[in-house]
């Protein structure tokens, strides 16, 4: 099966220029959500892991699943103010300016095994900001799964040194 049949090119979102994949045909559809995860487990075959950590919002479709699959706990990462307990937080880079994410303060216990999954690898200022914040909560960060890697922006050049994989490449 090839998952890339199952993501949707949205010209002009969310912004006119932009070229948005849009992955819900892929979550859409059982066998393609099933092939999915199954990748995403294969990925981490043989690899001790204690947490999936993902970012908002569509880190939250595979991230959980991914978790469950392997017997890891998930962690959401979100956007400042949206967690109710006490958090750490990391700022990052935007095009115009900067953004801050944020997790619970007692979700990475020191010596975590950390994969970090999000639907798309852009710039990589996203996944970077989180690579530090498991880090400076003590996580350690395993590797990095992207169900996209839009290999055009060189994400993987924020995140060198790191294991990254994607499931599909543009
Ligand atoms: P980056 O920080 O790597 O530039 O951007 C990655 C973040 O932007 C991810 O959290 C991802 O959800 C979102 N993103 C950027 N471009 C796209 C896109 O074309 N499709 C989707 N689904 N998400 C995108």
């Amino acid at each position: 099966m090839n998952l890339k049949e199952f993501i949707r090119d949205v010209q002009d979102f969310p912004k006119p220029g932009i070229g948005f994949k849009d992955i819900t045909p892929l979550l859409l559809n059982p066998q393609a959500l099933q092939e999915g995860l199954n990748q995403f487990v294969k990925l981490v075959e043989g690899k001790k892991l204690d947490k999936v950590v993902s970012m908002e919002s569509r880190g939250f479709f595979f991230g959980p699943l991914i978790a469950n699959a392997i017997g890891a706990g998930f962690v959401p990462v979100r956007k400042p103010n949206k967690l109710p307990y006490e958090t750490i937080q990391q700022e990052y880079a935007l095009e115009y300016g900067t953004d801050i994410l944020e997790m619970h303060v007692d979700a990475i216990q020191k010596g975590d095994k950390v994969l970090i999954h999000d639907d798309v690898l852009a710039t990589g200022g996203t996944a970077e900001a989180v690579v530090k914040m498991v880090e400076k909560a003590g996580g350690e960060v395993v590797q990095l799964d992207f169900l996209i890697d839009l290999t055009f922006l060189n994400g993987k050049e924020k995140l060198e040194g790191y294991t990254i994989n994607s499931l599909i490449k543009y």
